[in-house]
């Protein structure tokens, strides 16, 4: 039996005070930002779960993804863990538009993705808000500014981004905000406004590309018969506050068949 100290045939001795000199700098190595030549680069790595766990077919689900993104410089997707993607991309634009265009979809879950920061531990991200484009419903004329709608969008979550299209044309039923929503609140239904000293109004939100949520608490990632609610809440007195009228209804792709006869 040899023990931990036992030098085998061929082997050095290492020194110990050797090692604390001299080392790899990968910084140096690989210029700022560390890539290496495996093409890893973490500014275009987003790191990603489904929404709902379970069973998933990896390779089915890599052929649906690059084949919906169709990235023009290619990824490389890798599972990390049970549930957890890194997705390396090579162009700061495939990346943008995953970002910017989500939510995706496999097998009718979402995918919650986030963009790696600095470099780090993946498998370390949270991943725990989603964005999301929201419509904002019955905002009276005066109140239809940017300021107004980033407040409405830091109500509802942390808002990202409004429609470069809220203020175009004569009039809009509604606008658009993106706002990235925490995972763990419930969704928010509407918001008060005060429009005078007396009057309040009150404005809707709408949720377009919405995944799963739940009627009865609101958050994302399962319906209400499965709601952790039911198992310490007597069956009548479960209320659905929440409701299918918080989606917007699926836009489905017009045929421009009569787009060339067509004046716009
Ligand atoms: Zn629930």
């Amino acid at each position: 039996m040899e023990g931990p100290n036992v030098l085998l045939p061929g082997m050095k001795e290492v020194n110990l005070s050797e090692e604390d000199e001299g080392g790899l700098d990968l910084l140096a190595v690989n210029g700022e930002g560390g890539e290496a030549e495996s093409g890893f680069n973490w500014r275009l790595c987003l790191i990603g779960r489904f929404i709902q766990s379970g069973s998933l077919d990896f390779l089915s689900m890599q052929q649906t993804l690059a084949s919906t993104w169709k990235p023009g410089k290619g990824v490389f997707i890798k599972e990390l863990d049970n549930n957890r993607f890194l997705f390396q991309f090579y162009h700061e634009l495939d990346i943008k538009r995953v970002v910017e265009g989500s939510p995706w979809y496999f097998n009718r879950k979402a995918l919650i993705i986030s963009r790696m920061t600095q470099e780090g531990n993946p498998r370390c991200i949270a991943l725990d808000t989603l964005d999301l484009w929201i419509q904002v419903h019955d905002l009276p004329i005066g109140f239809m500014t940017t300021t107004v709608l980033k407040a409405i969008g830091n109500y509802i979550g942390v808002f990202v981004d409004a429609c470069p299209k809220n203020f175009m044309g004569i009039w809009r039923d509604y606008m658009r905000i993106r706002v990235r929503l925490e995972l763990t609140k419930p969704l928010k239904r509407k918001m008060r406004i005060r429009q005078s000293a007396t009057e309040w109004v009150w404005v809707n939100f709408k949720y377009e590309n919405i995944p799963t949520f739940c009627f009865v608490c609101g958050l994302l990632g399962h319906s209400e018969r499965f709601c952790p609610r039911r198992f310490d809440t007597p069956e009548e007195e479960i209320v659905q506050p929440y409701g299918d009228w918080m989606r917007t209804p699926l836009r489905r792709p017009t045929k421009l068949i009569g787009a060339q006869w067509l004046r716009t």
